[in-house]
């Protein structure tokens, strides 16, 4: 049973749509259970009524119509308990509706499981059977098990277009999809989707500019490639096994198969670019392979699939040259790299869509910093066909509508012109300083992390750079960035916002910033080799970078160095010894660099309980709130599935901020926030009452932050504070936030 119930899963989940999964669960699950009938509901978000998808055994016109609401029927029953319902004779249950359009009076035994995905009822799986019989107990737990593993696909695949519209009525907003705010801000452009080509399993589909010039490519690569499996082979004479050598045979073999090459060409005539035809070609003819009883046979699935990677990489150079920006990019992917983003022409990229992560993953601090919105942990969905199609971001509500409504799009445009308004409004704040109504001055930083960043950061009127994040010119090569490279860059920051002070913080890699050339494999990465912890094992990384740094800063002197992820006293020891060893070789160089200001992210709860034994070693400190909230209530940062836990006002959040900026006071050490909760206008008010000195956040959000510091008086802040501390929900601090917002007058940073 397992092995049958691990094959369905994996046929679903490689289905190219909605529909051809649920075909291949209604088939599948029919046969492997040995039922007359076996049929999905969906639930359609529209109406929201459950929708008879699929089946195989009722009759086929019913599907599409048959719909039944939460509670109505056994099958709204089912939804709406969230149980499965095992009955020898349906039509005996109270619940039971008859639709003579199914022919189901035929079928009396009934088990329907439900299809739940994060505590919403997104389907029913139903099988009958035409005997009076109750299931046994393990064809229950197969039907539940399959249900539990694919409730995650459907809901997913679900939200496109897939359910028939009803047949009289306003049909709901096609292909919504609900994600996770990743970067304020609305766009309206067309999607395109960074494949990582290699990957055939994520090739997208898309119509060929020139279908004979594809077709031309694609027998060229197939040419190619056996050739060069010939020339592998020969190579290999000697030195391999005749039965490992045979496999060379095998893929030869394949490829001179008319069949498989004329089936590409035959999908490219249909309509498909090679790639495209390429990757459905490859799927169907290993999926045959697949099915086999004999173990041997299945293998050679994987081999089709090595010869069409093969000839992907093949094609790969063509395509390379061929892909295109439009004026209004919006990329979207499983996850949008650094590297993609800094694919796309200046001034094209109009929005981040990404099925991963969440508000303080990179890609979203990154969106941020470019000021342009993103939507994130959309989960796992296939996306191959979306190429070129229109999208809408919206940043504030971490929502996306794929082919939107034409009366979506006109709420849209307004929205982004009232931005464009609310915007321009707060220009005129740009000289002002973030002073509260009664004269308290606090202190206003920028993250920047590209160079480009500091293009937009230009004039947003601010003290410091509060947060450089030096990773990402890490991140967007292919191999360490040697010491005069990484001066550079340092130089042209430091240069740009001088004499304001840089903190700059050393190398953060590891958690959710791999670099493709240092690959490491860990079970818990956010655990792990993570921040200063890297950099203090391998110097021949450290010092080079602490040394460009600090050369950077000769005859510019406004360099401050902050090391991420301190968790331990000898670690700032160590770090700091680093920084004169490093001074030290300079000096014996020629070069004097003064000692910078040195600092530390508070962001390993360790170092909530350890502010006064820090400050001996420190200059400042700066509280990394992204990575504080993810560990003190151990919820990983960009796990959807966690997502909903994941926030900084959570009150023991707040409770343990509160708590360290005091200590941080006492201690006369200044200390500021460059996580995202500074830019966040309601937290604001807290950090503000919490007597926080400087706010540091990505250029788009100055402004409005520092609209909230201006609306507000300390001793106001403080109260609201108060009030916060002593809330037992994250519900109840934001509602109360946007209530003070609107009534300072702040009504609009709500609403955006
Ligand atoms: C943080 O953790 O809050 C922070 C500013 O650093 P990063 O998001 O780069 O981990
Ligand atoms: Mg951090």
């Amino acid at each position: 049973m397992l092995a049958e119930l691990q094959q369905i899963v994996q046929r679903v989940n490689a289905a190219a749509n909605l529909h051809e999964a649920l075909e291949i669960i209604v088939h599948r699950v029919k046969a492997a259970m040995a039922t007359d009938v076996c049929s999905v509901y969906v639930r359609d978000p529209a109406t929201p009524q459950y929708v008879l998808m699929a089946t195989e055994g009722l009759n086929q016109s019913s599907v599409g119509k048959i719909r039944l609401a939460a509670g109505e029927g056994i099958v709204g029953l089912v939804a709406t308990r969230q149980e499965p319902v095992n009955l020898a004779n349906a039509a005996d249950h109270p619940s039971y509706r008859y639709f003579p359009e199914t022919g189901e009076q035929q079928f009396s035994g009934f088990l329907a499981v439900p299809l739940v995905h994060f505590r919403q009822s997104v389907g029913v799986l139903v099988v009958q059977q035409a005997t009076h019989r109750v299931f046994a107990k393990d064809e229950v737990a197969f039907l539940v098990t399959i249900g539990a593993q694919l409730a995650a696909t459907l809901s997913y695949a679900a939200l496109g277009s897939a359910i028939p519209p009803r047949e009289q009525g306003p049909s709901g907003p096609v292909g919504l999809i609900q994600g996770l705010p990743g970067a304020p801000g609305v766009t309206i452009g067309n999607i395109v989707l960074p494949s990582p080509l290699a990957d055939l399993d994520v090739v997208a589909n898309r119509v060929p500019v020139d279908a004979a010039r594809e077709e031309a490519g694609f027998r060229r690569a197939v040419r190619e490639t056996q050739e060069e499996l010939r020339a592998s082979a020969d190579r290999m004479e000697g030195r391999l096994s005749d039965e490992t050598r045979a496999i060379f045979d095998v893929y030869i073999l394949i490829l001179g198969q008319d069949d498989l090459v004329e089936d590409v060409v035959a999908r490219i005539r249909g309509g498909n670019w090679a790639p495209g035809a390429l990757r459905e070609t490859i799927a169907e003819h290993a999926r045959v392979f697949e099915e086999a009883e004999d173990p041997y046979l299945r293998a050679r699935a994987e081999d089709i699939r090595a010869i069409g990677r093969r000839i992907l990489l093949r094609l790969l150079s063509d395509v390379a040259v061929v892909k295109r920006y439009p004026s209004e990019t919006v990329l979207l992917g499983d996850e949008v790299s650094l590297a993609r983003v800094a694919d796309v022409p200046h001034g094209k990229l109009r929005g981040i869509v990404s099925l991963r992560g969440s508000v303080v993953s990179h890609t979203a601090v990154l969106a941020r910093g470019l000021g342009i919105p993103a939507v994130m942990g959309l989960g796992p969905r296939d996306v191959r066909a979306l190429d070129g199609h229109p999208i809408i971001v919206d940043g504030y509500r971490g929502r996306v509508f794929i082919d939107p409504l034409p009366a979506v799009i006109q709420e849209y445009r307004r929205l982004v012109q009232h931005e464009g308004q609310l915007s321009a409004k707060l220009t005129g704040l740009q000289d002002l300083e973030a002073t509260t109504t009664d004269h308290v001055r606090v202190g206003l930083g920028l993250n920047v992390g590209l160079l480009t960043d500091i293009d937009v950061a230009a004039n947003v009127g601010v003290d410091e750079v509060g947060l450089y994040r030096s990773e990402f010119p890490f991140m967007t090569r292919e191999t360490f960035p040697m010491e005069d490279e990484q001066y550079e860059i340092y130089r042209q920051v430091l240069q740009a916002f001088a004499p304001k002070p840089v903190t700059m913080r050393t190398l953060d890699i590891g958690g959710d910033k791999p670099l493709s050339y240092f690959p490491t494999t860990e079970e818990n990465p956010f655990l792990g080799w993570r921040g200063i912890r890297f950099t203090l094992d391998r110097p021949d990384i450290f010092l080079p970078q602490l040394r460009a740094m600090l050369r950077a800063s000769v005859g510019l002197n406004n360099l401050r160095i902050m090391f991420p992820m301190i968790g331990q006293i000898d670690e700032i020891k160590a770090a700091r010894e680093a920084v004169e060893r490093a001074r030290g070789e300079l000096r014996e160089e020629g070069y004097d660099c003064p000692r910078p200001l040195i600092g530390i992210t508070v962001e390993v709860p360790s170092t909530l309980f350890s502010i006064p034994a820090l400050s001996r070693h420190v200059d400042f400190f700066s509280i990394g709130t992204n990575d504080l909230t993810q560990y003190l209530l151990a919820v990983d940062r960009n796990n959807p599935n966690v997502a909903r836990l994941y926030n900084h006002l959570d009150p023991a959040v707040l409770r343990a901020l509160n708590g360290v900026i005091r200590d941080a006071r006492r201690c006369r050490k200044p200390m500021s926030v460059c996580g995202e909760m500074a830019a966040d206008p309601g937290s604001a008010i807290l950090l503000l009452g919490m007597g926080l000195a400087t706010f540091s956040m990505s250029a788009s959000a100055v402004l409005r932050i520092k609209w909230v510091i201006r609306s507000f008086s300390s001793q106001r802040a403080k109260q609201i504070l108060y009030r916060a501390l002593r809330m037992e929900s994250v519900e109840a601090v934001r509602n109360m936030l946007d209530d003070e917002l609107g009534r300072a007058g702040l009504g609009e940073l709500v609403l955006t």
